[in-house]
Formats: C-alpha cells, structure tokens, sequence
C-alpha cells in the first residue's frame, strides 16, 4: 500500500498543480470577461469632496425612528450596523432603513463579546444568522460588517482573512464620537467629541442608536450642522468606500479552535464566498488561440510573465469574487484560491491538507499574471513526479 500512497501523493501534487494553472487562467479570464466590473470593484473611489458616513450601531432599538427623523429632516443618508437579534423584534424599522436609502450593515447576532470572540466559530455564526435576517426583512444580502466593540484586539487575522474571504467588508471607524464611553453620554458632550477632532477627507463617524443612547439622538442635528458647514457630503457606506480597519493589536481573548472546528470554518467560508456575491467569469476557457500576453518588456525568457488563461486554456472553470477579490477553483473536491490583494494562492481542503502555492504572480490591469518559467516547471516536475 505504500506504493499505492505515493502515487496518489503524487497524482494530488499534480493536481494541485493544474488547479493552480487554471486558477491563474481563469482569473486573468474573468477580468477580460468582465473588464469593466471588475475595474470597478477594484478601486475604491476616493470622494471629490470630503464626505462623512455617519454610522450607528447596536440598533434597531425605540430611538431609530426618532434617528431618522432626523436624518430624512436634513436630507442626509446614514448607515446602521444593526444586531440581528435586535432586527428580528423591529422588522418595520430595518424595512425604513433601507427604504429610506441608508446602509444595514450586519453588528452580529446579539454583540456579546465573551460568545463573539472565544471562537471565530461563534463570531461566523452569529454574522451568517445575522445575514440571513436581515436578508429575509430587508430583502438585501448584507455585506457591510461592523465588530462590536471594534476589531483592535478582538479580531485576529483569521478572522479578517475569513470573512473578507466570505465577502463581508470589515468596518471599524475613524472618529468615534464618545457616545458609548458610558452610560447615558450627553448630547454635548458628544458634539464637542467631534467638533474637537481633526477631520479626514473620509469621515467614518462612530455613533449609537441603541436603547440608551439618546443623547446621540439630541446630538445629531448639531452633529450634521457642523459637517454641512464644513462643506462635507454625507454618503452610505458602499463597497467603493475604502473600509478603514484598525491593526491587529494585542488579543484580549484566549482562544482556540480543534482542528475539526477549523474544518467546519474553512468549509462554511468557501460555501460563503460561493453563494453570497455574484461570481464572475464561471465559464470553461476552451479559446487557445489568442496568443499568449506577455506582460512588460523583457528579453529574459526566464522573467518571461504570462496571462495564465492563455497559458492553461481550456481544463477548468473559474470563478472571480469581485467583493473578495478572490479567484477560485474547485475541482475533484479541491478548492484553490488565489488572492492577488494578500499577495498568495492558497489550496484549501482540511487543515492538514491547506497549502501555499509558490508561484510568482502578479495582477496587473485586471489580469492575472504568473512567472512563465516557474509554472512549466512546476508543471514539468509534477508530471515527472506523477510518472515516477
Ligand atoms: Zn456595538
């Protein structure tokens, strides 16, 4: 049986190794394919004229009506991180949201930190029941994320890699306005929380309308007054907005996964990216006869970089996650993906299986590129592998 181990071993290699080809193709496809969308949904559009997101969190609660009021009143457009649990008792109020023109954005199920930040398990959980609440009573599929509590020392790179992964867009905030700092935070304190505030071009201002917080809702006029004057537009988070994320800091939680738990992860994350945004360019390449792009000037065959859909056409259908900006392919159960923004190629199976995939690549004007020289060598010695 050993035998018979290696050549499977070995027949995985290759595999993997075409997977990989035709995931490299197939991205640089989809990006001819849909040039246009793909174009867009890669380059955030930094505003002409500075713009605040006035944003609230932990609602829907009694004051989200009052909120706006206020809103509708001056003619601006906010967005609510809302708690899933919490939209599930006001319906009617998360319907006005988005009626109205403002942003939901998905604050997980019930915001309790111990729950959300023992294990990523958990936080996933609580956003998917989240997504699938708000998907039923707003009729949207929600892809706005917002950490209770913020992501600084709560999220650890997994979970930003996960649910970027899974299409979500992770918000923190760039000016928090103070009105949860405690209980029952006055409205003018708030006021010259923000007005004391050096202001960015991009103002992602942190605000309640969860029970309690009606001092924000006393502050808001004021609040609005102040950035009308100063000559800022008032937009929705959207996914052209550059998401501002603090730094992975020092974790506050202990916590650990078994090594089934991580499966479940990376499963449920993969059924995720697949199902929850529109995936482009799932077509099978069959063209071969375009000829093959090389990318810049180069008289090294050795630096020789080509479009991967012109280098292995024709064995495999991809797909390209615009949100994520993620390219995949699953063939014979295997799932590789390849993310050109974190610089890697990943196979993903079970834990033990997970890999990286070395192979220089780049992506440039919406093409996938990879190192000629390295991938047929690559190819050569997994075919040799495979004989052996
Ligand atoms: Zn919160």
């Amino acid at each position: 049986m050993r035998v018979s181990s290696g050549i499977r071993a070995a027949m995985l290699t290759m595999v993997t190794v075409l997977l990989l080809s035709w995931l490299y193709a197939g991205a640089a496809e989809g990006a001819e394919v849909k040039s246009n969308e793909i174009a867009a949904e890669q380059k955030y559009v930094i505003p002409e004229r500075p713009t605040v997101y006035l944003t609230f969190d932990d609602g829907p609660s009694k004051l989200t009506p009052q909120v706006l009021d206020i809103l509708k009143e001056h003619d601006v457009k906010a967005t609510f991180f809302v708690l899933g649990e919490l939209a599930e008792a006001r319906e009617e109020t998360v319907r006005r949201i988005a009626g109205e023109g403002h942003a939901l954005g998905n604050h997980t199920y019930d915001h309790e930190y111990e729950n959300l930040y023992s294990s990523f398990l958990h936080f996933w959980e609580q956003v998917r029941k989240t997504d699938e609440t708000l998907t039923r009573i707003a009729g949207q599929r929600v892809r706005l994320l917002r950490a209770p509590g913020g992501t600084y020392t709560n999220f650890d790179s997994h979970y930003f890699s996960y649910l970027q992964e899974a299409g979500y867009i992770i918000h923190d905030w760039t000016l928090d306005s103070g009105d949860s700092k405690r209980r029952g935070v006055p409205a003018g304190e708030i006021v010259r929380n923000v007005k004391r505030a050096r202001l960015s071009h991009e103002v992602n201002l942190l605000m309640h309308d969860g029970s309690g917080h009606k001092g924000t809702v006393e502050a808001l006029p004021e609040i609005i007054r102040y950035f009308k004057g100063k000559g800022y537009s008032f937009e929705v988070l959207t996914e052209k907005v550059k998401p501002v994320t603090f730094r992975v800091g020092k974790l506050k939680w202990n916590r650990s996964m078994t090594e089934r738990q991580h499966e479940q992860v990376l499963a449920a994350i993969h059924e995720a990216s697949r199902e929850s945004h529109p995936m482009l360019a799932a077509r099978p390449e069959t063209d071969v006869s375009r000829p093959v792009q090389v990318l810049g000037k180069t008289e090294d065959p050795e630096r020789e970089w080509v479009a991967l859909r012109d280098w292995a056409s024709g064995k495999g259908t991809v797909t390209w996650d615009p949100v994520s900006k993620t390219a995949a392919l699953a063939m014979g159960g295997t799932m590789l993906e390849f993310s050109p923004n974190a610089g890697k190629a990943v196979r993903l199976g079970t834990v033990a299986e997970q890999s990286a995939v070395d192979v220089s690549f780049r992506f440039e004007n919406n093409r996938l590129y990879l190192l000629k020289s390295e991938a047929e060598a690559m190819l050569a010695q997994a075919y040799q592998t495979a004989a052996t």
